[in-house]
């Protein structure tokens, strides 16, 4: 029989990427100049030159035999040592190899994670506003997935609305920071307090409740902010990280998950994600990519081109009347909808050739989010656009 639920969520599809296609398809028609598509996340701002001069090194390997090949299920062994190393460095960490799993990306290090801790009948809770794909990596499990929202003001974690979602059903607790959509970056102070909560939670409840960190845009802050290393506050935390947006690889599907020592059932956990990597498929990321970003850690995409995109796009908006926090961190606006109804919002803004996401999607509705890693003069060409849409709203 077909699983109802695949047919649903292959049905469903996903808002942004209907919304992406739709911009192309308008571009056809009416000329890509005058399609503003601020839609989907991916970079605008080329790999740093040290990983492209690294991938043209490997591509005139002269054995392409072994560089193609088949890498160990969990990944390359001195690349797992390298990330290990770095992480260590950077967060006075004590990982090694042994606690680094390779993947494609940070989709399947979360898909990967919420297989190996979550069971049917579990819950795994998120901090709203969230990447919608989520629910999905929760429910595939058959666990349920609940979501929490923010302060809708500073975008901050709501202790109160955190702890009264708690249960001892809960397993699992899905964190973002630098934020995909609100842009905001958790400071160490939030991550102190989820810590005491869920460390006083998992007592209460005679069972550990693991963080899921998810920092694919871990390295996006402006303005010197510096983004708390989770694990170091809370060693139930299993560390996901992706080179999409920091290398600017999204297309590449390279990340990995980091495990450390002194996790609660350390030696079960790392041996779910791996079996959870043999269940589903998820084993043996591309060797050339692996090595690639082994060799280049650390290294940054040119950011100041997301910096200078969002002080414009803020800038100008909040002029237009529209409100807004100033993101922190990775590249997005998120908007508030002047009558608070963000698919009306939506619908609006697209009549006028601005493609932008509903707040929906993101479990917050009456917002929408816009990425700004576009070229700037997308920007600059799309604010008459919004002007007669803030007009009328009557901003
Ligand atoms: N997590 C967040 C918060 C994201 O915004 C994205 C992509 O936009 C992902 C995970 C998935 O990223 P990837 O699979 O490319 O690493």
């Amino acid at each position: 029989m077909i699983p109802a639920k695949y047919v649903s969520w292959g049905n469903a599809g996903s808002t942004i990427r209907e919304l992406a296609a739709y911009g192309a398809a308008r571009a056809k028609v009416i000329g890509a100049e005058n399609v503003f598509d601020f839609t989907i996340g991916s970079p605008s701002v080329a790999p740093p030159e040290s990983v492209l001069e690294k991938l043209r090194l490997l591509a005139a390997d002269p054995d392409p035999v072994a560089l193609h090949a088949y890498a160990p299920a969990a990944g390359i062994e001195s690349v797992r040592c390298k990330v290990a190393d770095y992480l260590n460095r950077s967060f006075g960490s004590s990982y090694d190899a042994g606690d680094i799993y390779m993947t494609h990306g940070s989709s399947s290090a979360l898909a990967l994670v919420c297989a190996a801790l979550l069971s049917p009948g579990d819950e795994a809770l998120a901090l709203a506003p969230y990447f919608p794909e989520y629910r999905i990596y929760a429910e595939q499990t058959g666990a349920e997935f609940t979501e929490v929202l923010c302060d809708l003001e500073s975008f901050r974690p709501d202790m109160a609305a955190l702890e009264a979602k708690l249960t001892e059903k809960t397993a699992l607790v899905i964190i973002n920071s630098p934020n995909n959509p609100s842009g905001v970056v958790l400071d160490e102070d939030s991550v102190k307090e989820i810590a005491g909560l869920l460390r006083a939670k998992s007592a209460e409840y005679g069972h550990p409740i693991y963080i899921l960190a998810d920092e694919p845009y871990r390295e996006l802050v402006y303005g010197g902010l510096t983004v708390p290393f989770i694990p170091s506050f809370y060693p139930d935390t299993l560390y996901c990280y992706s080179f999409s947006k920091s290398v600017s690889l999204p297309g590449e599907r390279i990340g990995y998950i980091a495990m450390g020592k002194d996790m609660t059932d350390y030696a079960d956990v790392k041996a779910a994600v791996c079996g959870a990597g043999r269940a589903l498929g998820y084993i043996c990321v591309s060797p050339m990519f692996q090595l690639a970003v082994a060799d280049t850690l650390g290294d940054v995409s040119d950011i100041s081109v997301y910096d200078d995109n969002r002080s414009l796009f803020y800038d100008e908006l909040r002029k237009l009347g529209f409100t807004c926090i100033k993101p922190d961190g990775a590249f997005y606006l998120f908007i508030k909808a002047p009558d608070g109804d963000s698919r009306d919002f939506c619908r609006r803004a697209m009549e006028k050739d601005l493609l932008v996401v509903p707040g929906d999607d993101f479990g917050c509705p009456g917002f929408a989010r816009i990425a700004y890693c576009v070229p700037m003069q997308r920007i600059v060409n799309s604010l008459p656009a919004f002007k007669a849409l803030a007009e009328e709203y009557g901003l």
